[in-house]
């Protein structure tokens, strides 16, 4: 349906906005996505920070940050993360695979370098297991990624890029990277959080990821709306819906096509997704509903509640 529209050379619309073909171009996917801050509001990244302020959990952290410092604070970390196995009876790696006489794990080929970009997100997810804000800075430069090129160049076996953050797509290597690495025949992942689609001056992005044939492995960490903005924060359901849609409307999850998109179950508790978490129908009753294409993968909440981690690994492992 796009392409049709398209080389008919009318604007049609989408769910972020209207979408419009570029003067001189007859690819099908040139095409640009404006904002959706008519739609949604403007960025999201005020209400985040009025959440964050309002938040005991980011002030409790915030102040420890100030008081002790990072590097003494991941150490304090650790140790009660070990404690906190300990008091469980969850044994030390090496010593389980012993008890058990299976071998020690082998490093073999590598075929994925994950790359994280950098800190800074529009959201602050109460699930993030690093801690990304509007208020991180980490940021990674431009010749970084471009030594990340050269050793991706240098690395046959690897085949996949995936970039991650943050939301890598607020980082400016992140187009370097995936420009890059296409030009080298690799796989893109990125790891999008959907309301960075809607973020203004975002509106880029779609078209880029569609063009550039990324693989966007999404986190939607319900289907219900409720849950959703209780963990990642306020406006982020809808919002997310309407990127899906975004996506949908480039061709993403659509049967048979090559524009691969996945959503990411994270739970707010330590328990795993039930199976088949993610069907059209449990997203909306909507005709125009959005599909994703293919898992519903787990990734769990370990850094901002102290006791969660034991309990998430305790029911991994042991499921
Ligand atoms: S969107 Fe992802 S990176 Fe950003 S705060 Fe949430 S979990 Fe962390």
């Amino acid at each position: 349906m796009v392409a049709l529209l398209l080389a008919a050379g009318r604007p049609f619309s989408s769910p972020l906005g209207a979408v419009r073909p570029l003067a001189a171009a007859s690819r099908r996917l040139s095409m640009v996505v404006e904002p959706a801050a008519s739609r949604e509001g403007a960025s999201l990244i005020p209400t985040t920070l009025r959440e964050m302020d309002a938040d005991p959990e980011f002030q409790a952290t915030a102040k420890q940050l100030r008081e002790v410092g990072q590097k003494r604070l991941t150490l304090e970390e650790r140790k009660n993360r070990r404690r906190a196995l300990d008091a469980l009876g969850v044994p030390d790696f090496e010593p389980f695979l012993a008890q058990r006489s299976l071998p020690a794990p082998r490093r073999d080929v590598v075929t994925t370098l994950q790359v994280n970009v950098g800190l800074y997100c529009n959201q602050a997810c109460t699930h993030c297991h690093v801690e990304s804000s509007p208020k991180r800075t980490e940021t990674m430069d431009d010749a970084t990624a471009q030594r990340v090129l050269e050793l991706l160049a240098a690395s046959p076996s690897v085949q996949t890029i995936d970039i991650t953050g943050g939301a890598p797509e607020m980082n400016a290597a992140f187009r370097t990277l995936v420009a890059g690495a296409r030009a080298l025949g690799k796989e893109v992942i990125d790891r999008c959080n959907l309301t960075v689609l809607c973020e203004p001056d975002m509106e880029w992005l779609p078209a880029f990821l569609a063009e550039q044939r990324v693989r966007v492995v999404a986190s939607l960490p319900c289907y219900s709306e409720k849950n959703v903005n209780a963990q990642r924060g306020n406006k982020v359901f809808s919002r997310s819906i309407l990127a899906l849609q975004a996506l949908n409307a480039l061709g993403y999850g659509a049967p048979g096509s090559e524009l691969k998109l996945d959503l990411v179950y994270n739970p707010g508790g330590a328990f795993l997704p039930p199976p088949g978490l993610y069907t059209r129908s449990s997203l909306s009753s909507d005709p125009g509903s959005p599909y994703p294409s293919a898992l519903s993968a787990c990734s769990a909440r370990i850094e901002r509640e102290k006791t969660l981690l034991p309990r998430c690994a305790f029911t991994f492992f042991s499921e």
